[in-house]
């Protein structure tokens, strides 16, 4: 597996890769990486000739700073485990290489980054636009896998690269689930054993809610989520919408026929979780 620092030597590799006509997939991520971030590795593997992975922790993708020093970094076992699984590429690079400059361009998605987790993280999508549409540029992948987990960044990179014409095509990947149901996420690893053994609670409610959505109402369901999670003093729920799966405008009625989906960021503790099942009517 090769271990690449700078942007010129990764360009230099990809170059070489494609010169010998290698299909490329790629996996972005932020290091401190799970099963979630694995399944994305392999099923690249399956479907590409050559597979890179970038562990880069972004920092304009944070709205605060104490989240984003607490974020955890293990780059040493990430590099074994990636090494474990094949992966042909790690790209980890420095802020100082990926930004000698700030990077002040704005994306407009229409309003998709306006809702739910662009509510309450101001900036954080047009980061993450940021330094997706960099990292394309010089890995160029042929496609990119992103997880359902982060339902909205995975809408948004869809709509990022049709805005900007580029010649990827983003694959969506199921959530990795602990078995209790909990959706694996970096920021697990900050939850006391108290708050991991609650957890799961998250699921279980959206879990319920995707099940019992036929014959009930968008406010009902909204008071079930609330209910439910009401019963652990430790946890806040900062938003739970039901959006169309499409544009992720938040609804106040189903219609018949669409599709949705329910999305939830709850403080459990400190530690802020994302969380999202889909409603088929
Ligand atoms: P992150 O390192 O959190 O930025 O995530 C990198 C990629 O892994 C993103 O596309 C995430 O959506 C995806 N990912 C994170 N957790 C999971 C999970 N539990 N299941 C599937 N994909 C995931």
């Amino acid at each position: 597996m090769l271990i690449a620092k700078t942007i010129e030597e990764t360009k230099e590799i990809i170059k070489e890769v494609k010169s010998k006509g290698f299909s490329t997939g790629f996996v972005p991520t932020m290091g401190a990486l799970h099963e979630g971030h694995f399944e994305l590795i392999r099923k690249a593997k399956n479907e590409n000739d050559f597979v890179s992975c970038s562990i880069f922790v972004n920092p304009i993708q944070f709205n605060k700073t104490e989240d984003l020093k607490k974020y955890p970094r293990t780059i040493e076992d990430d590099i074994k485990k990636l090494n474990e699984l094949d992966c042909d590429l790690v790209f980890n690079p420095s802020v100082e290489e990926m930004y000698p400059k700030p990077d002040n361009t704005i994306y407009d998605f229409g309003g998709l980054e306006k809702v739910m987790e662009g509510k309450f993280r101001p900036g954080h999508f047009n980061g993450v636009a940021v330094v997706v549409k960099k990292l394309f540029d010089i890995i160029e992948p042929d496609r990119s896998y992103f997880g359902e987990k982060d339902f909205q960044q995975l809408t948004i990179i869809k709509a990022l690269v049709k805005k900007l014409k580029m010649p990827v095509k983003i694959v969506p990947c199921h959530t990795v689930r602990e078995p209790d149901g909990l959706a694996m996420s970096s920021r697990n690893r900050r939850l006391t054993d108290d708050e991991r053994k609650i957890a799961p609670a998250i699921y279980r409610a959206l879990k319920t809610i995707s099940e019992i959505a036929s014959n009930k109402s968008v406010k009902e369901l909204k008071g079930f989520f609330i209910q439910q999670l009401r019963k652990y003093p430790q946890m806040e729920i900062e938003y739970f919408e039901i959006s169309n799966i499409e544009d992720l405008s938040p609804v106040e009625e189903f219609e018949k026929g669409k599709k949705y989906v329910a999305c939830t960021a709850v403080f459990l503790g400190k530690v802020r979780l994302i969380d999202n099942v889909s409603i088929n009517l």
